[in-house]
């Protein structure tokens, strides 16, 4: 990863860029940011341009030996730590270690902009819990002890330290007290408050903001070729997360609206025959285009209440949608959108914690049709 393959973020670019020009590297950094924003994606390309030999002056060079080890993510003076749940039975732990490494720089190489849920998908490992284990942080004790073998710089880059076992983050705690020389620690997490606060006070902070709409159209535009009336409706559905817009472009949107105003429509007639039938065939659809489709329904379901709002004048929805759009905000309230919005979030939460998709959308469907259409018996 370079900087110039992330959009966006300039202002923190410079300033890494900068920090290293004046030679005040912080030994411990702390790229926060939401769900969904660049903080792994920056802390990994200013990784390629802390080892690169040839530094430019707004990226690395991107040939020297150090960057082609780097944008394969297996330059040996960046150590990775990260969560993960059991990958397997194997018994030999360096073997294990060693699979699980592999396993993580194919997942940075496929899904640069990936998230956690991402990740324990990449390795198969859903459907369980994900640590930072005691042994991993005896792991990064021990590598620390170890000069630099290429380059310059040591650097650790802990990927949601949030989720460290508490006697490992007391270790990290002891590291960051008293740093070995030319060490940097670059903690990358979405949630701060779930850190220890000393460990919080010994970082350098930078806050990444998600991408501005116009960041992300451009990206999709020219990086990823998607047409620009499909690019503006991704960036109205993503919010200013790339990950997410990334998975939008392969959604059918035509297929998703057809699918969310027959879901709408079953819920107001109470037909739970129908509903039953659309939670089957729901489950039956890969995780990802599970969660896509309850995506797209709370961004119809946003649309219809902007519509209640007075503000149908956006006109993100055309042609035939808006005409649905319009007839389904005629059955509504902004109350019982507020209650549409909750219940889907509610879905979507649960099938990210791997609920069986059917028993989900089928509970919810119960739900939203008691919402919807309350009077009929
Ligand atoms: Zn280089």
């Amino acid at each position: 990863m370079k900087f110039v393959d992330i959009p966006g973020a300039d202002f923190i670019k410079d300033k890494l860029i900068k920090s290293i020009g004046s030679g005040k590297i912080p030994h411990a950094q702390l790229f926060l940011g939401n769900e969904g924003a660049l903080n792994l994606p920056l802390a990994l390309a200013y990784t390629t341009f802390l080892h690169c030999e040839n530094r430019q002056d707004t990226d690395a060079c991107g040939a020297c030996g150090p960057c082609s080890k780097s944008v394969k993510y297996i330059h040996p003076d960046t150590n990775f730590v990260f969560p993960v749940g059991n990958m397997g039975a194997d018994k030999d732990e360096e073997r294990v270690k060693a699979d699980r490494l592999k396993t993580f720089r194919s997942f940075l190489l496929e899904q640069p902009f990936g998230n956690l849920d991402d990740w324990t998908s990449f390795y198969g490992g859903e459907d369980k819990q994900v640590l930072i284990s005691k042994d991993e942080s005896r792991e990064i004790i021990k590598s620390l002890s170890l000069k630099p073998f290429e380059s310059r710089y040591k650097i650790m880059l802990v990927w949601q330290p949030e989720y460290l076992h508490s006697s490992a983050a007391n270790g990290l705690l002891k590291i960051l007290e008293e740093p070995p020389p030319f060490t940097i620690f670059l903690l990358v997490s979405n949630k701060a408050e779930k850190l220890l606060a000393t460990i919080l006070s010994r970082t350098q902070l930078i806050k990444v903001p998600m991408l501005a709409d116009e960041e992300l159209s451009v990206f999709l535009t020219e990086k990823k070729k998607v047409e620009l009336q499909k690019a503006k409706k991704i960036v109205h559905l993503a919010e200013g997360n790339l990950n997410q817009a990334l998975k939008l472009i392969d959604t059918e949107d035509e297929q998703s609206s057809e699918w969310f105003f027959n879901w709408m429509g079953a819920c107001f007639q109470h037909r739970y025959d129908k509903l039953l039938l659309t939670s089957e065939e729901f489950h039956q659809l890969d995780r990802l285009s599970q969660r896509n489709l309850l995506y797209f329904s709370l961004s119809l379901v946003r649309e219809t209440l902007l519509r209640l709002a007075g503000a149908g004048t956006i006109n993100r929805v055309q042609g035939n949608d808006m005409e649905r759009l319009q007839k389904l905000s005629v059955l509504l309230t902004v109350e019982k959108i507020e209650r549409i919005q909750f219940l889907i979030n509610e879905a979507i939460f649960h099938l990210e914690r791997n609920g069986s998709a059917k028993m989900i959308l089928f509970d919810s469907s119960i739900q939203l049709a008691k919402v919807i259409n309350p009077s009929k018996p």
